[in-house]
């Protein structure tokens, strides 16, 4: 059963603390297990932060999806809505089927309205299981880092103008993907990637490995907001994850994929939460997408992320602060029309891939 859309927007939370009792309470609504991995950083009203886990289904599956928020913090605030509407209307599931959802994977940043953790670290740039390289910068990243990140509190400093002059000099896609890509080397900077393998991580990847790495078959759907039109959602692959052919999988998930071997994504990154699923789990044939839902113009998005930033770092970091509002709308519109559109997106699409992880296909 979908969600009704004309009131889909009431699954979004106002803030951490109510998003995470409102899940927990759902999920124990739903008959869910649930399972709470606690992190040593607190929230703005020294709160507890933890990853919440809800379980629905087979406890020992061979075939699971499993749905991801907020691994960028603030992006949390959509990926939690859409959770609680599964949890209200979730998919039909097989006797040997599960659906797990994983409720903010960085709880500090949806809670402090910030993209990174508590180490200034983007998540998505912090999966070095592998192969562990923690140092170096894009080269480009280097000459942009006096622009992105300066050392001094938000202040009106021309930032598009100096940003579209370094599009000019260098090309707009290149400065894009050098922003984007991820770097280990300016700690308080955009885009880090950190310098070892986060709490928030570590505690993901134990839990993975201990609970689903006897599945036969994994689909694994992370949702993000900014990227791509207002209120539309744009599915990126990995390169390099997944079996299925991407003509198979785009007519499952009736939608078009971009990233891989399909159309290319807007840029590529290093140290991503899907790049590193397969490593995790060996075992297991795995399907990996990531959903983003667009918000609003690329500009608008970074130069919110930049003034944020500072404000942590140079500023008091409090969140009464226009920079802490402006990141809010940058990445969690407050018009119901696009939360109403992002529920039934992220709601949409794990019901799509219900139908290919447990339906005759995969069987
Ligand atoms: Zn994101």
């Amino acid at each position: 059963m979908l969600p009704r859309a004309d009131t889909a927007a009431e699954f979004f939370s106002p803030d951490y603390a109510s998003a995470r009792g409102r899940f927990r309470a759902a999920a124990l609504r739903a008959g869910a297990a649930l399972d709470t991995l606690p992190l040593a950083a607190r929230g703005p009203r020294d709160e507890a932060l933890t990853i919440d886990i809800a379980w629905l289904g087979a406890r020992q599956p061979r075939r699971v999806l499993l749905h991801l928020s907020g691994v960028h913090g603030v992006e949390a605030f959509a990926g939690s809505a859409a959770q609680l509407a599964l949890l209200a209307a979730p998919p039909p599931l097989p006797a040997d089927g599960a659906l797990v959802l994983l409720h903010v994977l960085n709880p500090y940043g949806m809670a402090w309205l910030r993209r990174a953790n508590e180490h200034n670290v983007d998540l998505n740039r912090n999966f070095h299981v592998d192969n562990g390289i923690w140092t170096g910068a894009p080269p480009l990243y280097k000459r942009l880092d006096a622009l992105l990140n300066p050392a001094s509190p938000p202040s009106r400093d021309a930032f598009a103008l100096r940003l579209a002059a370094a599009g000019w000099r260098h090309g707009v896609q290149a400065v894009r993907q050098a922003i984007a890509h991820g770097q280990h080397r300016y700690p308080r900077g955009l885009f880090y990637g950190g310098a070892e393998l986060q709490p928030g991580p570590r505690l993901f990847i134990d839990w993975l490995q201990k609970r689903l790495g006897g599945a036969e078959a994994l689909f694994a759907i992370d949702m993000h907001t900014g990227l791509g039109p207002h209120g539309k959602d744009t599915l990126i692959r990995e390169p390099g994850v997944g079996s299925a052919s991407v003509e198979t999988l785009q007519a499952a998930l009736d939608r078009p994929l971009s990233g891989g071997n399909a159309a290319p994504a807007a840029y590529t990154v290093r140290g991503s939460l899907g790049a590193a699923l397969p490593g995790l789990l060996p075992q297991t044939r795995m399907e990996f997408v990531l959903q983003e839902i667009g918000t609003w113009p690329a500009l608008r998005v970074i130069s919110a992320l930049r003034d944020e930033n500072r404000w942590h770092h140079y500023g008091d970091g409090g969140l009464d602060h226009p920079s802490k509002r402006r990141l809010l709308e940058a990445l969690c519109p407050a018009a119901d029309d696009w939360r109403e559109a992002a529920v039934m997106h992220g709601h949409g699409l794990v019901y799509r891939a219900a139908c290919w992880t447990f339906g005759e296909k995969s069987a």
